[in-house]
């Protein structure tokens, strides 16, 4: 496997322009540009992108949902806002190669015939900001950016955008309104912002990972990108992994590497004396997988086949010394601190739930609260007007099966076995 997005990931400072172009950077734009857009959309559909953000989107496919005769002007929205906790990858992109990120961006414009894009960064991600924005204008002087970019008869800009910082402007209609200085709130859909987005205006929302790929797709091919994966898996992924490792880190490999491999080849192994007890393959919204579950590709499709997701592909580990209801209680507090609080379910529902989730720790939970919470859940799930709050007990309902046996123990001995634990 090639190195694509990290490739670059061991220099000491990001490269500035000069030092980008020596090492082939930019070097794809004469290819692309200027070639037949549908040509182009066929060859990101042929070679199996999704969306990296986390829902897994097939990329071709969602930019041939932009209207042949869609009126200008087209506006290209990149999510680097990255609040999901276990997940790191875009900032890594972003702080480490943001030149990559700005090839990216006029590639997948280009494709798209996007007249503007704007990069909305996650608010924490300041510094990063600021190396993005410092390449931006390198890009621009050097004519990457602005008006007939390489005399090609194509123009985009770039603007940067730094988050005011809420989980929920990750979500791409949240995303929306905070750009356009609104309150970020989820809009409903339809319409969906390909027809109407940005300002009402066609709008296309990828992940920044997503369009990073995109230059290598079309100048190496899509049987290439293909080639690059395994187990059914195409391209490379950038996977993280934290929580009870021995080397949590961030590492570029095969899209559809098993977590046996993520967990114990690269992130070195369980931590002295411990065993796995589950993971969430993709942040904290994705429901937990067990150790029988190491062997599954870590692919789009692969751990849903065990009712959880991919998401981020930001692996958390959980070994013996946690708790799992713990750990759930700390999930949920945090979706519940960031709900922006249009719906009540959501709003309501999820402190609610920390509530009865905390009885078992305190150890005055009985089994009525065991079914309560299982009622909570089903009653939030599908009953909010995003995915935030499906997203935030996906991971409860998942445990109330697997770990059934942990819940009726704190009700029977009354107290938490694992305070005090590690
Ligand atoms: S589910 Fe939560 S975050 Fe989404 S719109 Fe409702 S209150 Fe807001």
């Amino acid at each position: 496997m090639e190195k694509i997005l990290s490739r670059n990931f061991d220099e000491k400072e990001p490269l500035d322009l000069s030092g980008f172009r020596d090492k082939g950077g930019y070097a794809s734009l004469n290819k692309i540009l200027g070639r037949p857009r549908n040509e182009l959309i066929q060859e990101v559909k042929d070679s199996g992108l999704r969306g990296c953000g986390g829902a897994g989107f097939p990329t071709g496919v969602k930019w041939s949902f932009l209207a042949k005769d869609a009126p200008h002007p087209i506006y290209l929205v990149i999510n680097l806002d990255e609040s999901e906790p276990g997940s790191c990858k875009d900032r890594e992109i972003l702080y480490r190669d943001p030149h990559t990120i700005i090839e990216g961006v006029i590639a997948s414009g280009y494709v798209l015939g996007a007249d503007k894009a704007f990069v909305f960064v996650r608010g924490e991600y300041r510094i990063g900001a600021e190396k993005l924005e410092k390449a931006v204008n390198e890009a621009r002087d050097a004519g990457y950016l602005g008006k007939n970019i390489l005399g090609s008869g194509y123009s985009l800009d770039i603007d940067v955008h730094l988050s005011a910082g809420r989980y929920i402007c990750g979500e791409e209609t949240a995303l929306l309104n905070a750009l356009e200085g609104r309150r970020g709130n989820p809009r409903s859909k339809p319409p969906f912002p390909i027809v109407s987005g940005l300002w009402g205006k066609p709008t296309i929302v990828n992940n920044v990972e997503t369009v990073s790929h995109v230059p290598y797709i079309l100048t190496k091919g899509p049987e290439w990108f293909k080639g690059q994966g395994v187990n059914g898996g195409a391209g490379t992924h950038i996977y993280q992994v934290s929580g009870c490792v021995k080397n949590p880190g961030t590492f570029e490999l095969p899209m559809g590497v098993t977590a046996r491999e993520l967990i114990f080849e690269h992130a070195g192994g369980m931590l002295e004396g411990r065993e796995l007890v589950a993971f969430q393959p993709g942040g904290t919204s994705t429901p937990l997988m067990l150790p029988e579950h190491l062997d599954i590709p870590l692919t789009w499709d692969g751990p849903s086949t065990v009712g959880s997701r991919l998401g981020t592909g930001g692996l958390i580990v959980m070994d013996d010394s946690i708790c799992p209801i713990d750990f759930l209680i700390n999930v949920v507090t945090f979706y519940a601190m960031e709900s922006c609080g249009f719906c009540t379910p959501c709003r309501d529902g999820l402190p609610y739930l920390v509530h009865v989730l905390k009885k078992f720790e305190e150890g005055t939970a009985t089994s009525k609260d065991f079914d309560l919470v299982s009622e909570l859940c089903d009653t939030i799930y599908p009953s909010t007007h995003c995915a935030h709050a499906p997203g935030a007990v996906m991971p409860v309902q998942g445990a109330i099966q697997q770990f059934k046996h942990i819940f009726e123990e704190h009700i029977q001995m009354k107290h938490c076995k694992y305070k005090g634990g590690l």
